[in-house]
């Protein structure tokens, strides 16, 4: 702490004095020379606002240089990098959502870091259609005859409605039971009019019946909207038409139907776990309806993308939008895209395609986590001060898709007794892999259904690390 007396001005120390202290300090993160001059000088000058302002209670040189490597250490923290999940959230849209397939990511990174052939038809030599292939496959998939790709679910839908409900007929009937916050400022409602549809609210929160629809369609009825409640239910006093009869309604009136699946489930979820059943594209698709879009990276297990899937007029429609344009997925997503929808066309004869998040939501407790936790348990035996077992949890999907599904799943359960639970996670979320758990009953827990096996001995030497 300063003295009173001295002049509090001469104790700010001089940026270059604390960039040679810092040079010299071990501890600093590995961060370009450029952003720790950016925070010296930061922190340099809110100390000369701070003593301006009446503050003379100036650190003395070292505090204010372990300061600095504090803050250098949590600006390299924040980085994009891996972190091993033990949250048993399998689509954690904080820690990415789905993560890849490693024949992914390597197509991925021989395409961006050469040439490729995205925009040339190799056959003829000319110009080439744009993800041609990938909206084959995507098509094939849904069981489509046309679909595309987008930047995202969200923007799959704008394009929708762009196309769709414009000018003279921009009115969309959609139901009051379908008004969905999707999480992270994602409001159909507020996206439907960013896109200058105008939204025709029918029905009740709990109940809308086809006349409610029906009574609403005007001259100026662009389109009937369904969204799918992904990340919440309704049950008790409810009803709503089938999509069938929307379908029937919508082709009365010369009306395209157009559904917001968002999960982008593609195979039956029930066959994979004691889940509930998810609609896929494809069923949607069956049941007559126009357009479909679902996201890439929740249950389908891609990247960040939208996929629009059915009528081939309607999609090529949407593809000559000037918004199209503006939100068009690059090479590498479309690349990463391609394998995943090659990985589902080429699954096995129980339809269950070589997919990560797949893998995950369907691996078995008993015969895959168990043998695993106890091998963790058992190469934990030398730690100190740390009581360890294996709890049976819940886990979840995640990323706002089926909220009903209870995964049985398990987790290593850790009783420290040389810091608090809050300490520990703290210390397991600083290390070079980051671990992100869960704190439950006062336990601090990690759940093997989201860790990969291959970081189980990840997770061991961050412990033993710790402990
Ligand atoms: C998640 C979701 C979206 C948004 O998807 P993004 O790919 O994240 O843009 C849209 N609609 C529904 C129904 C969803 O569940």
């Amino acid at each position: 702490m300063s003295s009173v007396s001295s002049n509090p001005f001469a104790k700010i120390p001089a940026v270059d004095t604390v960039l040679l202290a810092l040079e010299k300090n071990s501890d600093l993160a590995p961060l370009p020379q450029p952003l720790v001059t950016r925070l010296v000088r930061e922190d340099v000058e809110a100390l000369r606002e701070s003593v301006k302002a009446g503050n003379h209670d100036v650190p003395e040189f070292e505090a204010f240089v372990s300061g600095l490597v504090e803050k250098a250490d949590a600006l390299f923290r924040s980085r994009i990098h891996p972190v091993i999940n033990g949250t048993g959230v399998c689509i954690h849209t904080n820690l990415g959502r789905s993560p890849l397939r490693a024949e992914v990511v390597s197509a991925i990174s021989g395409v961006g870091q050469y040439y490729n052939n995205i925009e040339i038809d190799l056959n003829t030599g000319e110009r080439g259609k744009r993800g041609g292939f990938l909206e084959h496959c995507l098509a094939s998939l849904c069981k489509a005859e046309a679909a595309t790709v987008t930047n995202n679910c969200a923007a799959a839908l704008i394009l929708m409605l762009k196309h769709l409900a414009n000018g003279e007929r921009n009115e969309v009937i959609i139901s009051r039971g379908e008004l969905v916050e999707i999480g992270g400022g994602f409001r159909v409602p507020e996206i439907m009019e960013a896109s200058g549809a105008k939204l025709v609210e029918v029905g009740a929160t709990n109940k809308t019946s086809l006349a409610d629809y029906e009574k609403a369609i005007t001259p100026k009825t662009g389109m009937l909207l369904k969204v799918h409640r992904s990340n919440f239910w309704m049950g008790g006093f409810v009803d709503e038409p089938t999509t069938e009869a929307l379908v029937a309604l919508g082709k009365e009136h010369d009306l395209p139907v157009v559904e917001d699946l968002g999960s982008g489930a593609m195979i039956q979820t029930d066959n994979l776990a004691p889940i509930p059943h998810e609609p896929t594209a494809a069923e949607v698709l069956k049941r007559g309806v126009d357009l479909v879009c679902v996201s890439g990276d929740k249950l389908f297990g891609g990247p960040q993308a939208g996929i629009i899937a059915g009528r081939p007029d309607l999609v090529a429609g949407i593809k000559k939008e000037p918004f199209f344009r503006a939100l068009r997925c690059d090479k590498m997503i479309l690349t990463g895209m391609q394998e995943t929808v090659l990985a589902y066309l080429s699954a096995d004869a129980g339809g269950k395609p070589d997919i990560p998040l797949i893998r995950m939501i369907s691996a078995d407790v008993e015969s895959e986590l168990r043998p695993r936790g106890e091998a963790i348990l058992a190469s934990l035996k030398e730690c100190v001060g740390l009581e360890a077992t294996l709890v049976e949890t819940i886990a979840r999907c995640g990323g706002g898709t089926m909220p009903q599904a209870e995964i049985p799943s398990l987790a290593l359960d850790f009783n420290p007794s040389t810091m608090n639970v809050a300490k520990m996670a703290a210390s397991l979320r600083r290390q070079a892999l980051p671990i992100q758990g869960y704190v439950a009953e006062d336990r601090f827990r990690i759940d093997l259904r989201t860790v990969f096996p291959d970081q189980d001995a990840e997770v061991t030497k961050n412990l033993l690390a710790i402990f």
